[in-house]
């Protein structure tokens, strides 16, 4: 396999601040030169326990050459609660962290929402940097600055938008990551794909992209897709219109994932809502050729997951999301590949008939 030779920088103006994202295979190491640590009087690094455990070493040594100190999180949809934000609080007292202090959070998307969640609390707000390491974290999770952590009544109920100073992507990390999760950050890729990123489309089609092979053709494929989020947000930072592009497949895969109750990853029920969102595309007129298109790439990343459910329960689970206004179900459609609508209200017949459509595709 290729070594990684490719490497970028992406700077996001917003409203109050500039984020400036890195991205590069094996740079971890050069954070002392990536990041101007000296300007922050402390640096804590909240720590997946299971990235600290598999690259303890090189977290290690990067941490240290910045000073930081690490905390390790054990990293679970549980532990992102604002209950365990409290134990955090603590420990930044606990090591003298002031306003001008720096917070870092180096793992998946529950550890950089999470460690966002402190940042964007902790004294009013302090300084955050990420360094995602699964591929989800990378393309999605870490960028646009929307921090969250979870109550009894539901996901990402309590948050800010908080952006990061920094954003250091080195996807050496993805070495260790498990095909599930693998998959689910594919789910996203291809999601910004199908909305909008035409340039990781092309790539996606050269069929280069495969789990284990960490090498320039990924790095170019993550980087597009980083460079297209970043410029959904950059543009729409607090959600407001064109960011709700990115909720293309998540009305369905929000309900499944509330009815199996967060059994089945995100990133499969994202991947069923893509299909089914592109089914309802296409009986609100998309092109056949697209939706083939669209069923064809999904299978060619494995993402369309063997799932059964009743699709009456998926709908009644849709009627509680926190996206819906006022009951109605509304749904990002397609209009063709490449060009979304948001907002479109779709009735139950036709949720019903995609969702049974879905089922009989992977035979159940
Ligand atoms: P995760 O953080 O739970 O990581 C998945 C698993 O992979 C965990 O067990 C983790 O310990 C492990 N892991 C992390 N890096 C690894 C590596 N390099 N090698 C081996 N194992 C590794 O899940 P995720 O999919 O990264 O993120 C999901 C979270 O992100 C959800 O809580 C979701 O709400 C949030 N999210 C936030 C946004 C946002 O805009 N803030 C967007 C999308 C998702």
């Amino acid at each position: 396999m290729d070594p990684i030779t490719n490497s970028d920088a992406i700077i996001l103006q917003f409203d109050a601040k500039k984020s400036t994202i890195v991205i590069g295979g094996g740079i971890l190491p050069s954070l002392s030169s990536l990041i101007p640590y000296s300007q922050w009087d402390v640096i804590v690094a909240i720590v997946s326990n299971t990235v600290y455990t598999l690259h303890k070493d090189i977290v290690d040594r990067s941490l240290a050459s910045i000073g930081a100190i690490p905390l390790t999180y054990h990293d679970s949809e549980q532990n992102k609660s604002y209950a365990y934000a409290e134990e955090y609080f603590n420990q930044l007292l606990e090591n003298h962290c002031t306003r001008n202090s720096l917070l870092m959070g180096i793992g998946g998307g529950v550890t950089t929402d999470f460690a966002g969640y402190v940042a964007s609390a902790y004294m009013r707000g302090v300084d955050v940097v990420y360094i995602p390491t699964t591929l989800l974290a990378m393309v999605d999770a870490s960028i646009g600055g929307k921090v969250a952590v979870n109550v009894k009544a539901g996901k990402n109920i309590v948050g800010h938008f908080h952006q990061p100073e920094y954003i250091i992507i080195d996807i050496d990390f993805l070495h260790t990551l498990p095909l599930s999760e693998w998959r689910c950050g594919m789910a996203e890729i291809v999601k910004h794909a199908l909305v909008g990123d035409s340039t990781t489309l092309k790539l996606l089609l050269n069929k280069e992209i495969r789990y284990g092979h960490i090498d320039n053709s990924l790095f170019n494929c993550i980087n597009s897709s980083v460079r297209f989020k970043a410029s959904v947000v950059e543009k729409d930072e607090y959600e407001k219109s064109l960011r709700a592009i990115l909720n293309y497949g998540h009305t369905v895969g929000h309900a499944i994932e509330s009815l199996f109750e967060y059994t089945i990853s995100h990133g499969d029920a994202v991947s069923v809502g893509m299909l089914v969102e592109s089914y309802i595309s296409l009986k609100e007129g998309m092109p056949g050729a697209d939706f083939d298109f669209i069923r064809d790439i999904l299978s060619t990343y494995s993402l369309l997951p063997q799932i059964s459910f009743d699709p009456r329960q998926i709908v009644n689970h849709m009627m509680y999301d926190k996206k819906n206004i006022k009951g109605k179900i509304r749904f990002v459609l397609l209009e063709s590949i490449g060009k979304p609508i948001v907002g479109r209200e779709v009735s139950d017949a036709l949720v019903m008939e995609a969702l049974n459509f879905y089922l009989t595709i992977v035979g159940r």
